[in-house]
């Protein structure tokens, strides 16, 4: 827990310098004012205006990124596509202010759910994603499903009225085997995301998992969490 004297204390920055080092620099508090105007805009770049997560632009590039790692370190990827089911309804009963608020409230909710290093993106409408850094299979199973519950399970409250949202999610894994580009990769994720919608929505599926001597000690501890497999729903 932070003392008193930690919460009231806020780091000043440091004062700026002069770039070709001058003493009477005339244009420095201009320098830095730019400076912070950059760092600003660069955040603006990469979030999303409505719900302050990252945006599609900052998504492609953060999952290049986990790609190239993977290649290099062998270390999988794994990435969820995430659809809300039936928004479209949600917007013609509440209403589009309302259908916004319940994006931001979803939003709010992946960020508590996923893990620290894990990166939620809004993909596009009521469309989301979620990369999560070496991560394999396995183990991406149990955070789709606490995102699943989770979002079933916390309904945003609408002037004492519960609003609640269910949500379909496809799951795809990188290992490093083959090129891929992060087009592909979604695509993949998005055929289970197609496949979770058809057969009845509010539910995660993904590829059959890798054969029982492929699986490590942390998959298996992840595998022994669940139950069922393809299909993994709570009713
Ligand atoms: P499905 O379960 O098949 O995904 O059904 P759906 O109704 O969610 O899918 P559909 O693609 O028919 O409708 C998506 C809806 O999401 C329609 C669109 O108006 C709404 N939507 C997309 N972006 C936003 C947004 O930023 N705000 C609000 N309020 N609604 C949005
Ligand atoms: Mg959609
Ligand atoms: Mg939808």
């Amino acid at each position: 827990m932070k003392t008193k004297h930690e919460e009231s204390y806020k780091p000043q920055p440091a004062p700026p310098i002069c770039p070709v080092g001058k003493t009477d620099c005339a244009i420095i508090s201009e320098v830095a004012e730019l400076r912070q105007i950059l760092t600003e805009l660069a955040k603006l770049v990469r979030t999303d205006t409505l719900t302050g997560i990252a945006n599609y632009h900052y998504f492609v590039q953060a999952l290049e990124q986990e790609i190239e790692r993977t290649q290099r370190s062998g270390q999988p990827t794994s990435l969820i596509m995430l659809d809300i089911d039936f928004f479209k309804r949600v917007n013609d009963h509440w209403g589009h202010e309302i259908g916004n608020q319940a994006l931001i409230h979803l939003a709010r909710l992946l960020q508590k759910i996923v893990r620290k290093l894990d990166i939620p993106c809004r993909y596009g409408g009521e469309e989301f994603a979620i990369i999560l850094p070496d991560t394999n299979l396995a183990a991406c199973l149990p955070v789709a499903e606490r995102i699943r519950e989770g979002i079933e399970k916390s309904p945003l409250d609408v002037a004492g009225q519960p609003l609640r949202i269910t949500v379909s999610l496809g799951i795809s894994t990188y290992r490093g085997e083959q090129e891929i580009t992060v087009k592909k990769l979604v695509q993949q994720a998005d055929q289970y995301l197609y496949q979770a919608k058809e057969n009845g929505r509010n539910r995660v599926c993904h590829a059959e998992l890798p054969s029982v001597d492929l699986v490590t000690t942390e998959e298996k501890q992840a595998l022994s969490d669940l139950f069922g497999s393809g299909t993994i729903k709570k009713d």
